[in-house]
């Protein structure tokens, strides 16, 4: 028999009703009136259905968002009135923190408490991003110029909003990584385009609300729904979209890349990662084994940055490793919303069917499963897996799984170890457990990924920039580096 989890009324009335996507300050269905329905991955049931829209309501929702960046209220707003708007939107996700939580349990499958997590990081990044808009800065310079007839001149620079954003997002984290793209885009005086996943629409289509609830205009912020092959593509080649933001696998990424050359949109892409868990004999070994374990199953290793080539000295490998492997073991498969479940259902069965496949090429290579390896049904669960046994030129260390799949290999000395860890198409986050921060700085600065984490993995904090080297993409999300990637720079010279 099937448990009925408790959730909100107001959760429960957000699911009855009949979604649209959200234009211009208003809901609307797809101008073709098709639809798509997206499910929950912990029974495999439908959950609803959101407009399938196509390019016809990209470009609606695209010149919306550039009329209204051109000529409307938000356009001549303040830095101070776009400040306030802002701690506005994050007091009232705060507010609905539990409702939103469980509309993204519901949808993506994840723990509850890994989507309160999620909420509050996002509530943190838009009260952070608030404190920006009014701390955006150009600097007055020192010009030499001068044409010989005893001119003076006066030179300084501004940053301008660069306009319309369209936002392309991933569905492993979707309300956050709508907020990523959102908050900056808000603190600079952009509007947005947003296209959710094709598998989580529920989140984004809230959000646009308590954006209508908090006093923006209409037009500012728009969610369109549908496949990534019809309206994120007609989003990427938009004339009228002046910047590009993309979270999601390197493949459509670099599609994504090429779209923007064409119309030369500004553009900023969070890819795929294959990311090393480094641990040194000197370590902690038991908050390594613990820390190994939530790199790669938290989230059921459906992040990013997760830590998916575990590399261990040689010295300790067995010891680690069985760690691992038992905390693997130990973890208890089930509904997000059940309290008592430690790892949720992957997103699709499609993603199921990746993972597991993956578990036969890592067999065909002459890899050895010590734990799980095989799909958890009903729902899309799959066990957490440990594989051993493995080479640098295997494609299970090679590429990325996107589930809870780790493989670990041993290592005789760091500067082997960092050859390895760097010996990957990927870049975008790596983590060194040891106690020694003399070998921490020596690692630091040779590890090619956008993030490092000493004795610990995936912590993230809205002031330090986050992104990829190599694969994992171009620019960055968070701290002032995001500023840049929303503004234009404009040289004045004026001749006094
Ligand atoms: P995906 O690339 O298949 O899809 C991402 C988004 O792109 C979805 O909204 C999808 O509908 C859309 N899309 C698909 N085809 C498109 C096309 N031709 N043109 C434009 N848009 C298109 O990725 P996914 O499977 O949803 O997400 C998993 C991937 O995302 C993993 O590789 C993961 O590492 C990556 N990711 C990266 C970060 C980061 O910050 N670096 C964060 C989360 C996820």
């Amino acid at each position: 028999m099937m448990t009925v989890f408790s959730i909100l009324p107001q959760t429960r009335q957000f699911l009855g009703r009949d979604l649209q996507m959200f234009i211009n300050g208003g809901w609307t269905p797809a101008v073709e009136g098709r639809s798509m329905s997206f499910h929950d991955p912990a029974t495999g049931e439908p959950l609803g259905k959101v407009p399938a829209g196509t390019r016809a309501d990209i470009d609606r929702a695209v010149r919306n968002a550039a009329q209204t960046f051109e000529n409307s209220a938000w356009s001549r707003l303040k830095p101070r009135d776009r400040q306030n708007l802002l701690w506005r939107l994050a007091d009232l996700v705060e507010r609905d923190k539990q409702h939103l939580a469980e509309l993204e349990t519901l949808n993506n499958g994840k723990l509850l408490s890994v989507s309160l997590g999620d909420i509050q990081f996002a509530i943190d990044y838009l009260r952070y991003m608030a404190g920006w808009a009014t701390k955006i800065e150009g600097a007055s310079l020192n010009v030499s110029t001068e044409l010989g007839l005893g001119e003076v001149f006066s030179g300084f620079t501004r940053r301008e909003p660069v306009g319309v954003v369209g936002a392309i997002v991933a569905w492993n984290v979707p309300f956050l990584l709508a907020c990523w793209k959102l908050a900056p885009a808000l603190a600079t005086g952009c509007t947005i385009v947003l296209k959710p996943a094709d598998e989580t629409p529920l989140t984004a289509l809230r959000l646009a609300e308590l954006v209508m609830e908090a006093g923006y205009p209409a037009g500012v912020f728009n969610v369109v729904t549908g496949t990534g092959a019809e309206v994120g593509a007609a989003l990427a080649s938009h004339p009228a979209v002046n910047k590009l933001t993309f979270t999601g696998s390197t493949a459509v990424g670099k599609q994504v890349g090429k779209a923007a050359m064409d119309t030369l949109a500004r553009v900023t892409l969070e890819l795929g990662g294959k990311s090393p868990v480094i641990v040194m004999p000197d370590a902690d070994l038991d908050a390594a084994a613990i820390g190994a374990a939530n790199a790669i199953f938290a989230n059921q290793g459906q992040v990013c940055c997760a830590g998916s080539r575990l590399y261990v000295h040689r010295k300790v490998f067995d010891r680690v490793v069985a760690d691992v492997a038992n905390i693997a073991r130990s973890i208890t498969l089930g509904n997000g919303l059940d309290a008592r479940s430690q790892m949720g259902p992957l997103i699709s069965l499609r993603q199921v069917n990746r993972v597991d496949s993956y578990i036969d090429v890592g067999l065909s290579e002459g890899a050895e499963v010590v734990c799980g390896g095989k799909p958890s049904g009903p729902g899309y669960f799959y066990e957490p897996t440990v594989m051993v046994n493995v080479g640098q030129d295997h494609r299970v260390v090679r590429e990325e799984i996107f589930g809870p799949v780790l493989t670990a290999l041993p290592f005789d000395d760091l500067e082997q170890v960092l050859a390895m860890a760097n010996d990957t198409a990927y870049g975008l986050g790596a983590s060194i457990w040891t106690s020694s921060l003399a070998t921490a700085h020596r690692a630091i600065p040779k590890i090619k990924s956008g993030s490092v984490w000493v004795n610990c993995h995936t912590i993230l904090d809205a002031s330090l920039p986050f992104g990829g080297y190599k694969g994992s993409g171009l620019g960055r999300e968070m701290g002032s580096a995001v500023i840049e990637h929303y503004t234009e720079l404009k040289s004045v010279l004026i001749q006094v």
